[in-house]
């Protein structure tokens, strides 16, 4: 009986109706009194103060006055009618406006009767008026601090706005509240400060006062960080427990490279991150990792001599790339390292000849490559190891969470180990949430000698100067990438931007080798333009964003980034390091148009001022939210309501730590008083998929 009040329509609540509730429905996802419950204010207005009209003056003063009815009036202009209300208070004059429903509003006010009106007042020619005030008689709940709620056009346009949630909500919270458990310990409550469950679902909707909303927040927020990390926790033990990984203790290989063939001698954070690999893939336990570290921070070298422990035990290794372009460069490299130690690599990406694929495959399944390189064609199905023990991803964003889960299952008595690596610099907040069952390592060091890269902005009329310095660049040796944003949604405009640019470039620039990259090239086209970049002959690279990720020519010191306010923070960021990759300084210019928009604004301001990665990543986490960042809302990996993953980073560890000491102490949660964690765990791990095998 009792649950069943949650799942009871919507449309039932006195005030909702068919009409509504379908909207309801359609809209917002509210279906029953439950959904109701969760549908969470936005903001709230303090109406706790009353305003005096003496107050107004031309700034924006929003808020409640207690205002008493003089007279009336409909006035009429043509076809149109208005209904003016001259009010008063102790302090002055106003005057009410309204231009619709006006017979209903003149009918409501009555002459010598006091008013609450709510609004922003205008003060013109020294008439204060309101236009199309909220006014109510003064009552109980009229006053106090109300909760706005979010809604559509379309909801306003049927009256369904914030009033109307107001309305309804007290029924349902004197519904609900009574059938609301309590989802922590009493423990954990107390020993928190935390109000009660109910209590805060109660005062997110009906606000007892300015403090018990913050305590609502705080409550609701714990909770929500609190069940994640509960998730996290327990997926970490069960897969500990149920995931064996090889053991790999040799180190001889490893020794050998470092002390003859070592290109450049590593950073400390370069050494910190090997060395956490290392304990990590000899403890028995499937290694699980997340490297993190800035453009040119040097993954790919940590990679390598990760490797290098597994191929040494006849284990393999797979190492996937996003794209053709930084599969056969990372093949290249590592190739270049590894023939020093006679290892066999391979790379396999969709444009290997059906002939080479076969031998490779077969190769591969006899465990005669050591190292295969790739991009999704790893993947597939035919591609099989005789003994997998270590799989790398590399820029890891680029990978749906059901691509790594199908490299995961290639395993055979054990599961392989798992680097994933990321030049997204992910805040410390956001890595501990979304990947708490990974472990996280960070190369926090760039290796010496680079110069800080000097970012400046361009508007576009200033493309002559622009063009001089690109000359500059490139008479002294130099070579730049012009790069064109392709959004879908304009592919055909900007296609044409950059075709347009291509060809500017080459007539301002007739005696110089201009290249061009963008999607619609057959691969092998692109390849051969990219490699002639690489190799110095073009000496201006225009582009789309294909050399976004990891594409390293150490020799650009230039990048040019057109339209700059049309790509994301961190997308810039990444297309950034492309430069400031050998020992010239390096310049990123950022072309705008004249006006911009305050988003834009601040991301351009952003890439200014400064080229630390995380610093970048926070401004961007801040602008748009976790979930675009990550792709979590595809994912399905979690919506968080009431946290803020930039500025929350303390409740994140509060609730770490609080998670952990609940499951040390009661592992499966069997004890009584933990009946009501796990069954409110239970609940939510059913609406979410099943990611425990993915990362
Ligand atoms: P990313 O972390 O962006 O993948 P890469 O692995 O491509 O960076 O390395 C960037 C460049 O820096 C490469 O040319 C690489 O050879 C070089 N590099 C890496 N580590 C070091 C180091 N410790 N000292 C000097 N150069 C390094
Ligand atoms: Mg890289």
């Amino acid at each position: 009986m009792s649950s069943d009040v949650l799942k009871q329509k919507i449309e039932f609540v006195k005030g909702v109706g068919p009409q509504k509730a379908s909207l309801l429905n359609t809209e917002i996802g509210i279906y029953n009194l439950f959904d109701m419950l969760h549908y969470f204010p936005f903001r709230y207005e303090d109406r706790s103060d009353i305003k005096k009209l003496s107050e107004v003056n031309n700034e924006n003063l929003e808020g409640v006055f207690y205002l008493q009815v003089i007279s009336k009036r409909i006035v009429r202009k043509f076809k149109n009618k208005s209904l003016k209300v001259k009010v008063k208070d102790a302090t002055g004059y106003g005057e009410l406006v309204w231009v619709k429903g006006t017979e209903w509003v003149d009918d409501k006010m009555i002459v010598g009767k006091k008013y609450l009106v709510f609004g922003k007042p205008k003060l013109y020619k020294k008439t204060i008026s309101f236009f199309h005030p909220e006014t109510s008689e003064k009552n109980k709940t009229s006053l106090g601090i109300r909760p706005v709620y979010p809604t559509t056009e379309k909801l306003k346009r049927k009256y369904i706005n914030t009033r109307f949630f107001n309305r309804i909500i007290d029924e349902v919270i004197r519904k609900t509240i009574p059938q609301i458990k309590e989802n922590l310990s009493n423990g954990v409550v107390t020993k928190n400060n935390l109000i009660s469950r109910a209590s805060a679902l109660q005062n997110i909707h009906l606000p007892k006062s300015k403090r018990m909303v913050e305590e609502a927040k705080k409550r609701l927020k714990f909770e929500e960080l609190f069940f994640l990390q509960l998730q996290i926790l327990q997926l970490k033990n069960t897969r500990l427990k149920a995931f064996p990984g090889y053991v790999f203790k040799k180190k001889k290989l490893l020794n050998n490279f470092y002390k003859k063939h070592l290109p450049f001698e590593l950073t400390n954070a370069q050494k910190k991150v090997i060395k956490e690999c290392y304990q990590n893939m000899c403890s028995g336990k499937q290694m699980n990792r997340l490297i993190q570290g800035d453009v040119g921070s040097g993954k790919t070298i940590v990679a390598f001599l990760c490797m290098l422990f597994v191929v040494e035990d006849n284990s393999q290794v797979a190492f996937m790339a996003p794209t053709e372009v930084l599969a056969d460069q990372h093949f290249k490299s590592i190739q270049n390292q590894a023939l020093k130690l006679d290892l066999n690599v391979a790379v396999l990406t969709g444009s290997t000849k059906e002939k080479e694929r076969k031998i490779m495959l077969s190769q591969l399944k006899k465990g005669e490559i050591d190292i295969l390189i790739g991009t999704h064609a790893l993947i597939e199905k035919r591609v099989e190891f005789r003994r997998l023990g270590l799989v790398i991803i590399d820029e890891q964003h680029k990978f749906g969470v059901a691509q790594r889960a199908k490299l995961w299952s290639k395993k055979r008595e054990f599961y392989p180990h798992v680097l994933v690596m990321t030049a997204t610099p992910i805040p410390r907040t956001l890595a501990l949430t979304l990947y708490g069952d990974l472990d996280v390592s960070v190369i926090d060091e760039l290796p010496s000698g680079r110069k800080e890269i000097i970012t400046s902005h361009r508007f576009d009329n200033s493309r002559l100067k622009v063009f001089n310095f690109i000359k500059k660049t490139v008479d002294l040796g130099g070579q730049v990438y012009v790069v064109y944003p392709l959004i879908e949604e304009s592919a055909k405009k900007d296609h044409k931007d950059l075709m347009d640019g291509y060809k500017s470039l080459t007539r301002y620039f007739p005696e110089t080798q201009i290249g061009v990259l963008h999607g619609r090239m057959k691969s092998e086209n692109k390849e051969y333009e990219m490699k002639r970049f690489a190799d110095g002959k073009s000496k201006i690279l225009v582009s789309t964003t294909v050399i976004e990720v990891g594409v390293d020519v150490a020799n650009a010191s230039v990048i040019i980034i057109e339209s700059a306010e049309r790509f994301g923070l961190s997308q810039l960021h990444q297309l950034r390091g492309r430069v400031g990759r050998g020992s010239e300084q390096s310049y990123c210019i950022l072309m705008t148009k004249y006006d911009l928009n305050n988003d834009s604004k601040e991301r351009i301001k952003a890439m200014v001022g400064s080229s630390d990665g995380f610093k970048i990543a926070n401004v961007d986490l801040k602008m748009r939210g976790p979930g675009n960042m990550m792709g979590t809302k595809q994912s399905g990996l979690l919506e968080l309501r009431f946290v803020n993953l930039a500025e929350d980073y303390n409740v994140i560890k509060q609730t770490r730590v609080v998670a952990s000491e609940v499951i040390e102490e009661d592992p499966n949660l069997n004890d009584q008083k933990n009946k009501g964690t796990k069954e409110y765990l239970k609940k939510s791990i059913k609406s979410n998929i099943n990611w425990s095998r993915v990362s």
